[in-house]
């Protein structure tokens, strides 16, 4: 029998591999009709949660599923508003049988998934939520007495161990009724947003290629690249996972594939590239049992810490925003945040930890302001790298190990060649100026600031805050 369905589009902008969709269009039957919607927020202006990299990008890919929905027969509708009553009134209007939709593991995701099920069962209506965000998602991974894993190395293995679904081809054929209202594509005017960074290219086929490149150019590699900053070493596709252009079973699945074809080192750098898909998903988790660490420390011992920020230097945040510490490294990292939207992993460590046990400013405001810039902005893993940087997390290692820039500098940028890219008043100076703090305290370029602070002065008053609070504990 057919029927008429609505698919809730969210962070899932694809028709490949797109569990929810696919579900829907099974549903809705040989004759049946779809519905695919996708609700925009309608908050304009300074927002601590998204800013004009991740919205534009949006755009984009929105962009890219209107034209791949109408290719097979469908049409995007776009609503605005508060999603669960904009839910509401689509159903009231196409008199709809029911909703599907890819849960979301965050809590403002959660939270109106609960408040969707209640309207659903108030009016009758059914809902199916799916997992498509992660391979393995809430309680599949867990530890031998049925317990979540709060440290990332036991999760992993038990995780590579479950079996993995395989990816679904694309959808053929959808139908959606015609004459329903929908406004424009969204752009970044709706929200008071100007376009800012240089992005990559949007919508699932771009996502597909940036994995084919990088499997065929890279993934062999990246064992030993990975920490590189200046090279494409990394599959750059964190925005793709994002927005759901690309699934990470579509990826585990070509890279497995890839695997076979390499040579020993090839292939532990295919599980070295895994395995970062997996930190992802252990993220994930730890927010979906644990919705507090979007306040609170991970570590409840550092729960309550003071962050008391650099001595004589109320300016010290926004001089770390933007790219001002005379720090070259932290610099060169909040440089490229600004102009492309993305920072290179090693790199978003350095200043993270920066900062945290330099700057001694609360790992929330960092959090807060990656939130905004990142164009691949995901709480769950942005609160864990956040949380793992400034010492509260889940880690196993403890606070006290406390990166020197200068010296992950020589270790990851030793030519300067990823400093001199971002920073421009640096392009001319010796590489030798870019991996130790100036000898004679002069600035090493014109224009260019001297660093903000004495490292080893900050590590022993960042070793000393932590060891205050956790003596003030047993008081
Ligand atoms: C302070 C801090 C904040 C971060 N904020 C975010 C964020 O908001 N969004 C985000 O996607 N990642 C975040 N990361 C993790 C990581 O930096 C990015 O995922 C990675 O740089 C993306 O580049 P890539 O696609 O080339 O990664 P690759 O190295 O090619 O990895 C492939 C994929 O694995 C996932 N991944 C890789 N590293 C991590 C990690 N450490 N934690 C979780 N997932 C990972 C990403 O989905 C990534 O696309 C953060 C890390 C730190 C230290």
């Amino acid at each position: 029998m057919s029927k008429r369905v609505i698919h809730w589009f969210r962070r899932d902008f694809r028709i490949t591999d797109n569990t929810a969709l696919a579900a829907a269009v099974a549903a809705a039957g040989g004759d049946g009709e779809v519905i695919p919607v996708y609700v925009m927020s309608d908050w304009k202006g300074i927002h601590d949660w998204t800013g004009a990299a991740r919205q534009e990008f949006l755009c984009g890919s929105l962009a890219s599923l209107g034209k791949n929905l109408e290719a097979i027969g469908g049409r995007l509708i776009v609503r605005r508003g508060d999603a669960v009553v904009e839910l509401e009134r689509l159903a009231a209007e196409t008199g709809a049988e029911a909703f599907f939709a890819n849960r979301d593991p965050d809590p403002y995701g959660r939270a109106t998934e609960a408040r969707l099920a209640t309207l659903c069962q108030t009016k009758g209506v059914a809902l199916s939520l799916h997992k498509d965000i992660c391979i393995h998602e809430r309680d599949e991974v867990l530890t031998g007495q049925g317990t979540v894993f709060r440290v990332f190395t036991p999760y992993s293995k038990v995780w590579f161990g479950l079996p993995k679904p395989a990816p679904s081809p694309a959808i053929k054929r959808m139908k959606t009724p015609e004459g329903i209202p929908s406004l424009p594509l969204p752009q970044l005017v709706d929200w008071g947003l100007i376009s800012g960074p240089s992005i990559p290219e949007a919508g699932e086929r771009a996502a597909r290629e940036r994995l084919k490149r990088f499997l065929e150019a890279a993934v062999g590699l990246y064992g030993d690249q990975r920490d590189i900053p200046s090279l494409a070493g990394t599959a750059q596709m964190s925005q793709d996972l994002r927005f759901g252009l690309i699934s990470p079973r579509q990826i585990y699945t070509a890279a497995k594939k890839r695997e076979a074809e390499l040579a020993p080192e090839g292939r532990k750098s295919v599980m070295k590239f895994l395995t970062e898909i997996v930190w992802r998903e252990f993220y994930m988790q730890l927010l979906w049992h644990y919705p507090e660490l979007l306040e609170q420390e991970f570590n409840t011992t550092w729960r309550g810490m003071e962050w008391p920020g650099l001595k004589g230097h109320p300016d010290a945040f926004d001089r770390w925003c933007g790219g001002q510490t005379g720090f070259p490294i932290v610099d060169a990292g909040m440089r490229q945040l600004a102009a492309t939207g993305w920072m290179h992993n090693r790199v978003r460590m350095i200043v993270a930890m920066f900062l945290t046990k330099d700057l001694h400013l609360d790992w929330r405001l960092g959090e807060a302001f990656f939130m905004r810039s990142l164009i691949d902005g995901e709480i769950a893993s942005n609160n864990g790298g956040w949380q793992w940087s400034a010492g509260t997390g889940a880690d196993a290692a403890p606070y006290f190990r406390i990166q020197n820039p200068w010296s992950q500098t020589k270790r990851y940028d030793p030519e300067g060649s990823y400093i001199r890219t971002w920073v421009r008043e640096l392009r001319g100076v010796s590489k030798a100026s870019l991996l130790d703090p100036p000898a004679d305290g002069r600035p090493i370029a014109p224009g260019y600031p001297i660093p903000i602070l004495d490292h080893a002065s900050e590590r022993d008053r960042t070793l000393d805050m932590f060891a205050h609070h956790k003596a003030s504990l047993g008081r």
